[in-house]
């Protein structure tokens, strides 16, 4: 049974692999993290390093071939990873957990009204709202996400990049979602158009009491808008914890280059430094912590055991690095 104290979600121990020609894939290990109710958390790392997947084993729609071999996924403290699909699109997807995708500015039909298609995604999962309802709650939403409600006979071409992204967010809410997933929300957009993107998210999440889950390359980016912070790293979480603890003293050498490449939250983007070397290859990972080939710090241990995390500090905040 679940109560306000239950988090809405909690990812303990997932594992997810990927089958290839040249054996399993080892997408995500034993990633654990919860999101409480209301609360956002941003899921960090470069691309490949298992956050999207993350989003998919959540949905439970991996591709063929992938599984989630381990683990609890618990959605309101329900565990979903025995689910069946019929049971995950009656009762979790868009109603329970909703999703944006990334590159989602062009996931509209363009041959369909923008407000049609809104209708169509709450009456198919709600089938018994009339449509003269589902116009309503259509118009009341695009009002909600700052789009004027008489657009909703314009086509997608009609709208600018930001409405879109904007009328995708009121998409995804159209079945009053308890958790909304947005994966590297605004990338497409310029940096004006999305500030402004992260200012509406954190006003619904504001309004809605909404809870979130950012999938992002850029700190900066999930820094704007979420509390807490999980830092990925070839498919392990490095770091995790209040976004003010990672940010003011960040434990994991992978973390610190991170807000070296991203330095400022709030103000220009300067210079990026990249952190030298290459995320590793998945199907051959490196013995011990995956990041010892690029770790300035690297130990002997470092070649030999994959730290766990570990709580350090007062505060919440974990870190699975051998220096601590
Ligand atoms: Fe670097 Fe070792 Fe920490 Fe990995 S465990 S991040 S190699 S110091």
């Amino acid at each position: 049974m679940s109560n306000m104290s239950t988090p809405i979600l909690k990812l303990d121990g997932v594992s997810t692999n990927y089958q290839t020609l040249r054996g399993w894939v080892r997408a995500t290990e034993n990633v654990s993290f919860e999101i409480a109710r209301g609360e956002a958390m941003g899921l960090v790392g470069e691309s490949g390093c298992g956050k999207t997947t993350i989003a998919l084993s959540i949905l439970k729609i991996l591709p063929p071939g992938a599984k989630i071999r381990k683990g609890k996924i618990l959605f309101d403290g329900a565990d979903i990873v025995p689910f069946s699909d019929s049971k995950m699109r009656k009762e979790i997807r868009w109603k329970g957990i909703s999703i944006i995708f990334q590159g989602a500015m062009n996931a509209m039909n363009p041959v369909f009204k923008v407000g049609d298609q809104i209708i169509e995604a709450i009456r198919l999962h709600e089938p018994d709202v009339s449509k003269e309802e589902a116009l309503k709650r259509t118009e009341a939403l695009l009002e909600m996400v700052g789009v004027e409600p008489s657009r909703v006979s314009n086509y997608p071409h009609e709208f600018s990049g930001g409405m879109r992204q904007r009328a995708l967010i009121a998409m995804a809410l159209a079945c009053n979602p308890k958790l909304l997933i947005a994966d590297e929300p605004g990338t497409a957009l310029d940096v004006i158009v999305q500030a402004q993107v992260l200012q509406l998210m954190r006003d619904l999440k504001e309004k809605l009491g909404l809870s979130m889950m950012m999938i992002s390359h850029d700190l900066s980016i999930v820094a704007e808008v979420c509390e807490k912070l999980a830092i990925m790293y070839a498919g392990n979480v490095a770091e995790y914890g209040d976004v003010e603890s990672v940010f003011k003293e960040p434990l994991h050498p992978y973390t610190q280059g991170l807000i070296k490449a991203f330095p400022t939250i709030k103000g220009e983007r300067q210079k990026l430094v990249s952190i030298p070397g290459q995320p590793p290859d998945l199907l051959n990972p490196p013995t011990g912590c995956k990041f010892h080939p690029r770790c300035p710090y690297a130990m002997d241990i470092c070649k030999k055991e994959n730290p766990q995390l570990k709580k350090q500090g007062p505060g919440e905040h974990y870190v699975a690095c051998h220096l601590y």
